[in-house]
């Protein structure tokens, strides 16, 4: 499909660019700036409104809806009014420096439909609050969480036609920030950009769990301390496609990423890491790594500490939030103490993992731990359990303060 070209202001003329920055240079008072109004919102409706696809044919993140939303920023104005447009390319000068300094951060969440056909985000403040704070890490705007989310609540009214209607699947929502000034020169971007785009997609196991293998990386690092692995950065991506092809030649799904030479378990892949074990004490316990900087704040994983805690403490869980190694996994399954573990992310929910292979750490040898699955089920228990737990919320078969409703047009 051809598609129209969307121009910049910040980026498509410099000589604006130029004048605003001498302004900015003499101005002594910090100016006023525009924060987010959702009030402001403009919309352009597509002419060409495109059929919809049939859900079983949807491929995660090929196609999009028709439209749009896109919010500016610049230094000297602070954000413009939030326009929602025809799905269209950007039109960006080669020198932005979004291409070359890695000026790009995002998010991923999802758009529900309930039973009864309305429309729910899942905790889409938490999304906008990370989004806010990753921005903030790379020198682009901050903004207010509550504005975002009205104006992508308004987005998915919109593109309320896209929302697929079976349980299972969803609309996928990829709000992304960029640096859009136009300079080699490396520093703070004078403009930037924040869209959204949707993916309408269907259920990440379609024909139900299938338990991944893992390799425990520790030849190549995803995050460490004082580096941005807490933050949702493009420029922490691109790095993990080359271990995980490497890992995917040996038979591996995902990289278990370990950190130092504890041989601490961190995350899997782009997924927090669950592991339930009955550890040393006796206790059963559920246990992820703890936010020290290296470590995603999962939306997922914060909802399954809480579940976890609200229902599992009941059963007699500890829910823990500590370091760990993979020596501690590999002595637990050795001891028959280790009961499952799982990645958690918004694109699966829960992932079950099967098998960990690991080198033995320094001067050990090659092992193979095995996570128990029950006879002829490709998930335990617990990774059952909260997936349900989830579901129920996303979905809005339980009232329950997580999930944000989406106001349609007519209703
Ligand atoms: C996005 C992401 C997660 C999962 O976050 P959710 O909010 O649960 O989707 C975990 N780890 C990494 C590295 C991620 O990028």
């Amino acid at each position: 499909m051809l598609r129209p070209t969307m121009f910049l202001r910040g980026a498509s003329r410099p000589l604006m660019a130029a004048r605003s920055t001498a302004i900015r240079a003499y101005s002594v008072q910090a100016p006023q700036l525009a924060g987010v109004d959702p009030s402001k919102l403009v919309i352009q409706r597509t002419s060409t409104p495109s059929e919809l696809m049939k859900e079983e044919d949807l491929v995660f993140g090929r196609t999009f809806t028709d439209h749009m939303l896109s919010v500016e920023w610049t230094a000297n104005d602070g954000w413009a009014a939030p326009r929602i447009t025809p799905y269209q390319n950007l039109s960006l000068d080669p020198a932005t420096c979004v291409f070359h300094y890695g000026f790009s951060c995002f998010e991923g969440m999802k758009a529900y439909r309930t039973a009864s056909g309305k429309i729910r985000l899942f905790r889409p403040h938490k999304n906008m609050a990370r989004l806010s704070n990753s921005s903030a890490r790379i020198a682009l705007p901050g903004f207010d969480s509550d504005a975002m989310v009205d104006c992508i609540s308004k987005f998915v009214a919109l593109e309320e036609k896209f929302v697929p209607k079976t349980r299972g699947y969803s609309l996928y929502l990829r709000p992304t920030m960029i640096g859009t000034q136009r300079t080699l020169g490396v520093g703070p971007p004078g403009s930037a950009l924040f869209f959204v785009i949707a993916s309408p997609v269907g259920p990440y196991y379609p024909s139900g769990f299938k338990a991944v293998s893992l390799e425990a990386t520790s030849n190549y690092v995803r995050a460490w301390p004082g580096g941005t692995g807490d933050k949702k950065l493009g420029g922490n991506y691109a790095p993990c496609i080359l271990p995980q092809q490497e890992a995917a030649k040996r038979g591996f799904q995902q990289n278990l990423w370990l950190f130092g030479e504890e041989g601490y378990v961190t995350e899997v892949g782009t997924m927090n890491l669950f592991t339930c074990w009955v550890n040393k004490e006796g206790v059963k316990e559920i246990i992820t790594a703890p936010l020290d900087g290296t470590i995603l704040e999962g939306v997922t994983r914060d909802s399954i500490l809480a579940l976890a805690r609200e229902f599992l403490t009941k059963e007699g869980w500890q829910v823990s939030e500590r370091k760990y190694t993979i020596k501690e996994m590999a002595d637990a399954a050795d001891e028959g103490r280790l009961l499952e573990a799982f990645g958690a992310g918004t694109a699966a929910v829960v992932s079950p993992v099967r098998r960990i292979a690991w080198d033995g750490g320094v001067g050990g040898t090659q092992k193979d731990i095995m996570v128990p699955l029950p006879e002829g089920k490709e998930a335990g228990p617990i990774a059952e359990r909260i997936w349900k737990w989830m579901a129920e919320r996303q979905y809005g078969d339980i009232e329950s303060e997580w999930s944000y409703p989406v106001k349609l047009s007519s209703s």
